[in-house]
């Protein structure tokens, strides 16, 4: 299957992760309880729930409504910014900024395109939140899943497959957070009391992209 990454897929992308999220914010908010302050699954639904409002204002390709999937981007990052306070406010606002501004204003993405705008937004979370792979942060599941869909751009898969790629390389790298013993945010606090939990944020990066692969797979 061929799925065109036009406005209108990343504009449900954005309201498949809207909906996730919401499904899925006691476990998120659980997993924070563990080794935070038990606030990032109310934090991200607060953002997307705004985002969401944002959204249904208007059609995209209306005045004042996104005309391509990288305005789109930006405006959830704004968004984000504006409504999410913590940690993880700032972080995916940037990655969510960033990858539009890669984007530009094409109307459809390539698999490779997308794949520049994840690695973009990749950098903007290390350049603002300076955590490596291993320090137990959203970076664990979004680095593989970059690397994952740059392989699949090499290997030419399609669309979809690409994208199932990355989401699985999320997943795995969230369960992957498990043992490790956090180096960045709050959970560093705990020092060895937080190896044993699964981080938040990158159980969140994994929800996103496995948004983006339920939509790209309808
Ligand atoms: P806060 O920690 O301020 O309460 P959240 O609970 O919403 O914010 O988000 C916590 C998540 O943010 C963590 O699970 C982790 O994935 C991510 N995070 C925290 N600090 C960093 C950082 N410096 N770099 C990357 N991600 C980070
Ligand atoms: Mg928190």
């Amino acid at each position: 299957m061929n799925t065109a990454l036009d406005t209108a897929l990343f504009t449900a992308w954005i309201e498949e992760t809207a909906r996730t999220v919401a499904a899925e914010k006691e476990r998120l908010t659980g997993l924070d309880a563990a080794i935070g302050d038990a606030d990032h699954g109310a934090n991200l639904d607060r953002g997307l729930t705004a985002v969401a409002a944002v959204l249904a204002a208007g059609e995209p390709g209306t005045p004042g409504s996104p005309g391509s999937p990288g305005s789109l981007l930006v405006l959830v990052g704004n968004t984000l910014i504006r409504k999410v306070g913590g940690a993880s406010g700032p972080l995916y606002g940037t990655a969510f900024r960033e990858a539009g501004k890669a984007l530009g204003d094409t109307p459809e993405v390539s698999v490779a395109q997308l794949h520049a705008a994840l690695e973009a937004g990749l950098a903007g979370v290390r350049k603002l939140g300076s955590a490596a792979e291993g320090d137990k942060t959203m970076v664990d599941a979004l680095a593989p899943a970059v690397r994952a869909l740059e392989q699949a751009v090499q290997d030419g898969k399609d669309t979809a497959e690409a994208i199932g790629a990355a989401a699985e390389a999320a997943r795995t790298g969230a369960e992957a957070t498990i043992p490790m013993q956090a180096r960045k945010g709050r959970a560093s606090y705990l020092g060895p009391r937080s190896v044993g939990h699964e981080d938040p944020g990158a159980a969140s990066t994994a929800l996103i992209l496995s948004a983006l692969h339920t939509v790209a797979t309808r």
